[in-house]
């Protein structure tokens, strides 16, 4: 079932201060009680509130499975994506490591002179071009970096949820999100297993 907007209203008001009276709802919403009788009935009766005499109405902790449903596939990137690191191709392997741990971030994004994404830089790639006898403070990460083609990545008005889905099967940590301009490919954020975690812990409170 779906809850229209002045129903979510009240059930984020009885979240918040419940237990609490039909009339003190009503005043919170600059509405009148009788106006609010109709819509107190359908979440009493679908369980998403319960009402007692002279307590008021409180809420069940009851999402229906179909309201958590829709929540989850109705997000998109653009509302939960964080902001994206970007270096340019040619940083060193030792400059990218530094980046990383300043930024506190899993994966960098290489960037070419148009700022346009070229390449997606992870720990184990930083690890691997560490590994070999190369000096690392000037081989570039362009040597190491996954590139385009093989960038997976997602744009603003995306599905979380089709993001979600290609960070498992594709088993990766993070990606990109991309705005195409002009043939630019201008990396705007970034969506990674955190955020899936945000997402989904903020739904379930
Ligand atoms: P880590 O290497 O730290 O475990 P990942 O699992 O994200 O992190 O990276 C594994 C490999 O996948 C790396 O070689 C990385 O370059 C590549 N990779 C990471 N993100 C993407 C992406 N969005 N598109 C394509 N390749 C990626």
């Amino acid at each position: 079932m779906e809850l229209n907007e002045r129903q979510e209203k009240i059930l984020k008001i009885v979240k918040q201060h419940g237990p609490i009276t039909g009339s003190k709802i009503a005043e919170q919403l600059s509405l009148t009680r009788a106006t609010l009788r109709p819509d107190l009935a359908i979440l009493t009766m679908s369980g998403y509130l319960d009402a007692r005499p002279r307590v008021g109405y409180f809420y069940t902790g009851k999402e229906s499975e179909e309201v958590m449903t829709s929540k989850v596939r109705n997000i998109l990137v653009s509302e939960v994506q964080s902001v994206p690191i970007l270096i340019k191709q040619d940083t060193s392997i030792y400059e990218a490591i530094v980046k990383m741990f300043l930024e506190d971030v899993g994966t960098l994004y290489a960037i070419d002179e148009e700022q346009s994404l070229v390449g997606v830089i992870s720990r184990k790639d930083l690890l691997r071009g560490t590994m070999g006898s190369n000096d690392i403070e000037k081989v570039p990460v362009s040597v190491i970096m996954t590139r385009k083609p093989n960038i997976t990545i997602c744009y603003p008005n995306d599905l979380l949820i089709y993001a979600a889905n290609q960070l498992i099967e594709k088993q990766i940590d993070s990606l990109p999100v991309v705005e195409e301009h002009d043939g630019v490919d201008k990396v705007i954020g970034r969506v990674t297993k955190t955020t899936i975690t945000r997402a989904f812990v903020n739904l379930m409170e």
